[in-house]
C-alpha cells in the first residue's frame, strides 16, 4: 500500500502507474481538462496531465476536473481527485470536493453540462466558508455540509424557501448523523465517502434520480492517515 501511494506521487496522478516516455511526441487528451496537446509523456494506461492542469492548486484542480469529466459516479470522481498530491490526506479542500463531484455526476446524468458549471461555480464559493476544523471546533464536518450547499444548489434553495429549504436541512443531517456515528477522529476521506453514499441515497428517495456508485468501494488512503480506524472503518482495506 505503501507504493501504491508514493506511486501517484512520482508517477501518473491519475492511476499510479509508471510513465513511458516517447521518441516523438503525439496529440493526447489530458484527463483533468480535456484539452488536446502534443506531449511525449504519458503513463503505460494512457493517462497524461497537461502542464497547466499540473499546477493547479486543489480548488482549482477540483473544478476544471469536475467540469469536464463525463463521469457519472461521484465515488470514483472523489477518487481520482484524492490520487493528486495537491488534495492532502486531510483539508478543507474535501469541503468543496463533496459538493462538486456530486454536481458534476448530477448534471453529467441529466446531460446539462452548461448548468453543470454554473453550480460547481456556485459551490466553490459557498464551500471556500466552510474552514478546515469545522467538525471538531463547530460540530459540523464540512463533507457532510457539503451534501447540504449540494442538494440546496439542484433546488434553489434560500433563506425564504419552504420544501427546499427542508431539504437542504434534511440532507446535512442525514450527512452528519452517518459521519457521527462512525466516531472521530475525523477523517476526511472516510467522512467524504461516507458523505457521498448519503447524498445518493437522499436523491434516489426524494428527486428519483439514481447515481450509481461503486458499492465495494474501499479506502486506497489509508497508510498516510495515522488516526486511521482500521477494523473500525467501512472503507477500511488492508
Ligand atoms: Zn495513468
Ligand atoms: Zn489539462
Amino acid at each position: 500500500m505503501e507504493e501504491e501511494i508514493t506511486n501517484h506521487k512520482v508517477n501518473c496522478l491519475v492511476c499510479g502507474d509508471v510513465l513511458t516516455y516517447l521518441n516523438e511526441s503525439e496529440e493526447m487528451e489530458c484527463s483533468y481538462c480535456k484539452n488536446i496537446y502534443e506531449s511525449n509523456t504519458k503513463c503505460v494506461n494512457g493517462h497524461y496531465i497537461c502542464d497547466h492542469c499540473h499546477s493547479l492548486s486543489a480548488y482549482d484542480l477540483i473544478k476544471e476536473f469536475c467540469f469536464n469529466t463525463k463521469l457519472e459516479d461521484p465515488l470514483e470522481m472523489a477518487c481520482i481527485l484524492m490520487r493528486n498530491p495537491q488534495v492532502k490526506m486531510h483539508g478543507p479542500e474535501h469541503h468543496f470536493m463533496v459538493p462538486a463531484v456530486l454536481l458534476a455526476a448530477y448534471y453529467n446524468k441529466r446531460g446539462d453540462y452548461e448548468e453543470k458549471k454554473k453550480k460547481i461555480v456556485e459551490a466553490s464559493r459557498r464551500a471556500k466558508q466552510v474552514l478546515g476544523g469545522f467538525c471538531g471546533f463547530w460540530g459540523a464536518c464540512g463533507a457532510g455540509i457539503g451534501t447540504g450547499i449540494f442538494i440546496s444548489l439542484i433546488t434553489g434553495s434560500t433563506p425564504l424557501k419552504v420544501k427546499e429549504w427542508k431539504q437542504s436541512i434534511m440532507m446535512t443531517t442525514k450527512s452528519l448523523q452517518t459521519i457521527a456515528e462512525h466516531g472521530g477522529p475525523r477523517c476526511c476521506k472516510r467522512d467524504s465517502f461516507l458523505a457521498i453514499k448519503e447524498a445518493v441515497e437522499f436523491l434516489k428517495e426524494n428527486f428519483d434520480v439514481v447515481l450509481d456508485i461503486n458499492k465495494e468501494h474501499k479506502c486506497e488512503f489509508n497508510e498516510l492517515n495515522k488516526e486511521c480506524l482500521k477494523n473500525n472503518c467501512p472503507y477500511f482495506k488492508d
